[in-house]
């Protein structure tokens, strides 16, 4: 279990999921001939053939005062999912973020980086028929434009049942707030707009005692993207718009010491953002 931290705060990463290849959907860009040459990627982020490492995991963030869950990752029990193999899951998640010293009922924030269905499964389990809040004693943080967007979306009968079972619940049970993007939780973090891939995703900004950290959402779903800034994902609502926010976020980070840790990127999961010819890299520390 990777830890790290940040001035007074503490970032702990817990998995649910790690897939080795199989992106070719998500990342059509990034074949393994295209992958092979970006020698940095190895170990963490790719393997010998080329194949993408990828992580479904979630980020438990310890400020003196607050207790808060970065996105909820899959779920148990969901049905209805696109992807065959996340139904009816069944992992240990819930143990495991207990045996990391975080116990659903201590959670005091649950904050949603964006409302994809990877974000927030965890949000509800369910309760002999229905969908209950995992966390009872939680407020939970979604984006007022995201909410807005999806709640009214037609078309994407997958965001219905991600809806239905993981976001409704929570406004029904009135633990729901819905967020401005540059929505300040406490004195070390706060949230900045990084839209592109969903009409109001965000990221998750920490600063504390001189230290600085950015956990990414999936503003950029593998690190290949810092290579490549240009490659999109089929999951974005604006490509144009996430290629943008990426250029604009790695100028901004490049050569600074704030520690990027990424939503989905597998083994070390975080690093520095540093400039390569004329594109970037993730210095894994
Ligand atoms: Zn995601």
């Amino acid at each position: 279990m990777a830890k790290w931290r940040i001035g007074d705060v503490t970032v702990t990463k817990v998995v649910e999921l790690e897939v080795t290849g199989g992106s070719r959907f998500l990342l059509p860009q990034a074949t393994p001939d295209a992958i092979k040459p970006i020698a940095w990627l190895r170990p963490h982020f790719a393997d010998e053939s080329g194949r993408l490492r990828m992580s479904i995991h979630t980020f438990l963030v310890e400020t003196p005062d607050r207790r808060i869950v970065v996105d909820t990752c899959l779920g148990n029990d969901k049905e209805n999912r696109n992807i065959p193999h996340w139904n009816k899951m069944q992992t240990r998640f819930l143990a495991d973020i207990a045996e990391a010293g975080f116990p659903r009922e201590t959670i005091d924030t649950v904050l949603c980086t964006h409302l994809h269905v990877d974000h927030v499964g965890w949000n509800t389990m369910k309760s002999g028929d229905t969908w209950v809040p995992t966390f009872p004693n939680a407020r939970y943080l979604m984006g007022r434009t995201e909410y807005e967007h999806w709640r009214i979306v037609d078309g994407r009968p997958d965001m219905a049942f991600i809806l239905a079972d993981s976001v409704t619940p929570i406004v029904e049970a009135g633990l729901a707030e819905l967020v401005e993007t540059d929505h300040r939780l406490c004195p070390e973090i706060s949230l900045i707009p990084t839209v592109g891939h969903t009409p109001g995703h965000v990221s998750v900004r920490i600063v504390s005692r001189g230290e600085e950290a950015l956990i990414t959402g999936d503003f950029m779903h593998h690190p290949c993207q810092i290579a490549h800034p240009e490659w999109s994902t089929n999951a974005d609502s604006d490509r144009d718009r996430g290629i943008q926010t990426r250029l604009e976020m790695f100028e901004r980070l490049a050569g600074t010491p704030t520690l990027v840790i990424g939503t989905h990127f597998a083994g070390a999961t975080a690093g520095r953002i540093v400039r390569d010819g004329d594109t970037y890299r993730l210095d894994v520390p």
